[in-house]
């Protein structure tokens, strides 16, 4: 390809919404196009790294058996309240209607669609496991689109669901998925970790993430510390071993105390000079099923996704101020469970193990000290709430917990009969039993993941493309383009390596070397080769991006130079 027909352009400024250095990297090196908030077009240079990436991904869906097929993106609605996903989605679904008022969203996602075909079509357990997976656009009207692809309200993704006959066949689907995905983000030349995942609005129960790590990145992921343990999971299912309970005291009497103008744990523990692990911190939330009041230590946070779980709602919101008052009596800051009648109480299972606590009394002012769970309030749920942080300890191995930023690329999950009962996809088994098909499904952000990669791998000047992605892998620069011998030497050297199979791209612009070196840089490709001086000679100079390691070769070394130069 020569520069001077094709679509480069680079910018100089940095666009000033972009906060992240893959939305101003790929904008800057004129890869993408902002159409509207997390809606993009993808540039001629950013296309040739999609299409690397959905090659990639196909080549490993479809070693492990999986079968490609293209699903729409307008889906009826009818589909989605026959799983019971029509009102539980929420405003992130894009909806419309049709000009007879037929309603239909665009998908977030491809469970109903896909289910509803696999009910009709497949009604022997002889047709499975079958793994199908489609790669296509998706829409979900973030709240907050940002970070350029990272964040999009249209994006691509690949998804994959496999059909299998029972638990037995889904481990399988599962692990082959697993592998698949590995492979795909090692072959992508990132740095990843699988981690494990809570299953969220998809259902399911068990689910892996895949974590490119970078500063970026919008999850927060714990591990242990210990290579042997090998344990990792996002921070909205991570679990850490149960902290000791800090007292070995015999109950006391429950006595309310003064303390006036103390609302939150660090007042209220210097002002009684207690512990804040000993202190129980009493949050109300609002949820559909009504107000529920979480419990954890005073030297805890409360997890969230954990709460929605054990309280199986779709919406949870903290109380506001008036609601808070209106359901204890007091204002903000004085909470407690003792007394607090009709309000579910979610117990963490360390709060059961204080004796003699402190509280809210539920009075403005005032605090209730010897608190003893079971006798002095009763919870409704007893588990673990908590948030897991930096520091704590393994549950597993008693290891160190570390926590680090990741950006999801892909999660797995195994989603058992959720769509299928819901949606009645029952198959004939062995026996003539009608039973229902045993489902996973299996997602990769393609776009989110070409984000991903320019996090990992850039440097001041520019985006450093792992080979693999790299929309072109060497690009030819004749410093001086009116000088014949070097115009004709960049074209032999064009054509050689054309002719080797490498993607090479000419810039025979009419630029300032300088201006062509910049671009170079700033759109990444890996290697770079300067025609100037030296041409009279037939030498070039190979440049490698990465190292910025140099060599001055002639015609006969240049192919075994590039390609030693793309493999490190
Ligand atoms: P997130 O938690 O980041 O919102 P999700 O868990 O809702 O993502 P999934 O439903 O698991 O996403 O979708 C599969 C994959 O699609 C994700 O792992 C991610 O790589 C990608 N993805 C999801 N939402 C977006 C988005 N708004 N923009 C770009 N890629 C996305
Ligand atoms: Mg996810």
């Amino acid at each position: 390809m020569r520069a001077s027909e094709y679509m480069i352009v680079t910018l100089r400024e940095t666009p000033a919404e972009a906060e992240v250095v893959s939305h101003q990297l790929l904008v800057r090196a004129g890869f993408i196009r902002k159409a509207a908030a997390g809606i993009y077009t993808i540039l001629p240079l950013g296309q040739r790294v999609l299409k690397k990436i959905i090659a990639i991904v196909r080549e490993e869906m479809d070693r492990q058996g999986g079968q490609e097929l293209l699903m729409p993106i307008m889906q009826p609605a009818e589909l989605w309240m026959k799983s019971g996903r029509w009102d539980v989605y929420g405003p992130e679904l894009f909806r419309l209607k049709d000009r007879h008022g037929r309603d239909f969203c665009l998908g977030p996602t491809h469970e109903e669609i896909i289910t509803e075909l696999v009910r009709n079509e497949v009604r022997s357990y002889k047709q499975m496991p079958l793994l199908l997976y489609h790669i296509g656009n998706k829409y979900r009207d973030e709240i907050r689109p940002r970070f350029g692809l990272m964040r999009g309200r249209e994006f691509i993704m690949k998804d994959l669901y496999s059909f299998d006959i029972d638990e037995a066949g889904l481990e399988i689907s599962y692990q082959k998925m697993h592998e698949a995905y590995s492979r795909v983000f090692s072959r992508c030349g990132l740095e990843f970790r699988p981690v494990e995942a809570d299953s969220g609005p998809i259902g399911g129960n068990v689910s892996h993430e895949f974590m490119v790590f970078a500063d970026a990145g919008e999850a927060t992921v714990v591990y242990c510390d210990n290579p042997e343990c090998g344990y990792a999971a996002n921070v909205e299912k991570a679990i850490s071993k149960r902290k000791d309970n800090p007292a070995d005291e015999q109950p006391q009497p429950l006595e309310e105390v003064s303390t006036p103008g103390m609302r939150t744990i660090e007042e209220v523990s210097s002002f009684l000079g207690v512990a804040p692990e000993r202190l129980i911190k009493t949050v109300l939330y609002r949820t559909e099923k009504g107000i529920v009041a979480a419990l954890v230590r005073g030297d805890r946070d409360i997890n969230e996704v954990k709460l929605q779980n054990v309280l199986g709602t779709v919406h949870l919101e903290l109380a506001d101020e008036a609601t808070i008052e209106q359901v204890t009596g007091a204002p903000v800051g004085f909470a407690g469970p003792v007394g607090l009648d009709g309000v579910d109480l979610v117990v963490d299972e360390e709060v059961t193990d204080l004796v003699n606590g402190v509280t809210g009394a539920n009075r403005k002012d005032a605090h209730y000290i010897n608190v003893n769970p079971g006798r002095d309030f009763v919870p409704d749920h007893v588990t673990d709430i908590r948030l897991v942080g930096a520091g704590e300890t393994c549950a597993y191995c008693g290891g160190t917990l570390v926590a680090t930023r990741g950006i999801e690329v892909g999660q797995i999950f195994k989603l058992g009969t959720k769509y299928s009962k819901a949606m009645g996809a029952t198959f004939l088994d062995a026996n003539g039993e009608e039973k229902p098909i045993i489902m996973g499904c299996y997602g990769i952000g393609i776009t989110r993941t070409m984000a991903a990669a320019v996090e990992q791998n850039h440097d001041d000047y520019g985006i450093i493309w792992p080979a693999s992605l790299a929309p072109f892998h060497v690009v030819i620069v004749p410093v001086n383009i009116k000088d014949k011998t070097q115009a004709a030497l960049a074209e032999q050297v064009y054509r050689l390596l054309e002719n080797k199979g490498f993607e090479t791209l000419l810039d025979d612009r009419r630029e300032r070397p300088g201006v062509k070196f910049n671009d170079a840089d700033l759109i990444g490709y890996p290697v770079r080769i300067t025609v100037g001086k030296k041409a009279p000679e037939g030498l070039v100079e190979v440049r490698h991006r990465r190292t910025g390691e140099t060599i001055t070769v002639g015609l006969d070394e240049l192919v075994s130079t590039v390609n030693s130069f793309l493999e490190k």
